[in-house]
Formats: C-alpha cells, structure tokens, sequence
C-alpha cells in the first residue's frame, strides 16, 4: 500500500477523534487506578498531532517523527514517552520508498512495541499498555489474511484482560492487590489507537 504522510495523518486523526469520545472513559479508569488523568492527557496530545498538516512533510517517516515528538512534549504522565517512543521508533523502521507491505508493517510494529519495552520497563502481564500491544502485533503477524483486523481484536481482548490482573507498574502499582478489577487506561488507549489503524490503514 501507499505509505505517505496523508496516510499516517488519517490514522492518527481517526485515533483522536476516538480518544476525544472515550475521554471521560480513560479518566474514569485512570481515576480508580491512577490519578485521573489519563483522559485528559490523551485528548491533549492527540489534538496536537491531529493539528499537524501532512502537506509539510517529505515522507511518511519525518511525519511520524514529528507525531511521536509532539505526543511527547503534549501527553505527559508516564505514558507520554510511552506512546512517543512506540511512534519514534515504529517510524524508524517505515520503509524510505514510498511503499509499506505486511512485512513491513509487522517490522514497524513490532519495533514501536520494542520501544515500550525498552522505555518502560514493562512485561507482558504487568497491567500496562503492552497488554494489548503485545497481543495485538502477535494477532498482525498471526493473521495475514486480516491483519489490522485481527491485531484491533487482539488489543481490545487484552485490554479486557487486564481486569482482573495486579499492576506491576506506573502509579496503578502503587495500589497492590486494589488495583485489580479495573482496565488499565494504557491498555483501554490502545485498543483504540489499533482499531483506529483497523479502520483506515486496512
Ligand atoms: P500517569 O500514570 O503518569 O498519570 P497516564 O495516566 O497518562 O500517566 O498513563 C497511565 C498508563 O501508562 C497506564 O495505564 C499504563 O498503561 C501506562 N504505563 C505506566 N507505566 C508504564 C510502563 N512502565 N510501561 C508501559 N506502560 C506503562
Ligand atoms: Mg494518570
């Protein structure tokens, strides 16, 4: 498929207009397992990389790089960087020519995954966003024939299965066994940015 800015620009939009309607959602959850912020956050960094005009950017790769530093300068709280880091480094791996292919958007994934990692500290189980992004890169590589598809499906099976689970990490650790029984907000976001991707990069 075409790989351009424009391209990249309608998922990230698709995603904040998701964010902006699921807001007092992600607040709600941050609320009862954080400090209530997560809504709020999201809503303010999202905007701003919707406000980017592709028109002024070269390639699809330079765009990203622009989204991930705008997110990481907006976002704040612990997930800022997060979702920075997983846009910077799935953008130095989007090919130069032009052109993505499954292959390569598995490898993009796959390195923007490794960025959250690698910043985070985080394991799969951990009652973080990885718990849907994990299983959501593993669905895309799982399922050629549906990929974004079956990777927005995997994300939102692992948001839900972050209810019952104890965080490991970020603020909702602090909480011990009280954090179980509620989604983890990272996980509830990225369930949307994947199924945002399901709806306009498929
Ligand atoms: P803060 O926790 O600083 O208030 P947010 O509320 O915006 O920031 O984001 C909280 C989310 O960040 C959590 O729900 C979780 O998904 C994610 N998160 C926190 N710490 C980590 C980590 N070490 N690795 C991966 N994700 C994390
Ligand atoms: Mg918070």
């Amino acid at each position: 498929m075409e790989l351009s800015p424009q391209v990249l620009a309608g998922w990230l939009r698709d995603f904040a207009a998701d964010i902006a309607t699921n807001e007092a959602l992600l607040t709600d959850l941050d609320r009862q397992i954080g400090d209530a912020d997560h809504g709020a956050n999201m809503v303010r960094g999202t905007k701003a990389v919707a406000g980017l005009d592709p028109a002024d950017f070269a390639d699809a790769r330079s765009f990203a790089k622009k989204a991930a530093m705008t997110l990481i300068s907006t976002v704040g709280g612990a997930s800022g960087p997060l979702y920075g880091t997983f846009l910077l480094r799935l953008a130095g791996a989007l090919p130069a020519d032009g052109t993505i292919d499954q292959a390569g958007w598995s490898t993009a994934l796959r390195a923007g995954v490794q960025g959250v990692i690698d910043r985070g500290k985080a394991a799969a189980g951990d009652k973080t966003m990885l718990d849907a992004l994990i299983p959501a890169v593993n669905a895309f590589e799982a399922e050629p024939e549906h990929p974004w598809q079956a990777a927005a499906e995997a994300a939102a099976t692992g948001r839900d299965a972050t209810i019952p689970m104890v965080a490991r990490k970020g603020r909702a650790s602090y909480l011990g066994q009280r954090s179980a029984g509620v989604a983890d907000p990272g996980a509830t976001s990225s369930a949307l940015m994947l199924a945002a991707a399901a709806r306009t990069l498929a």
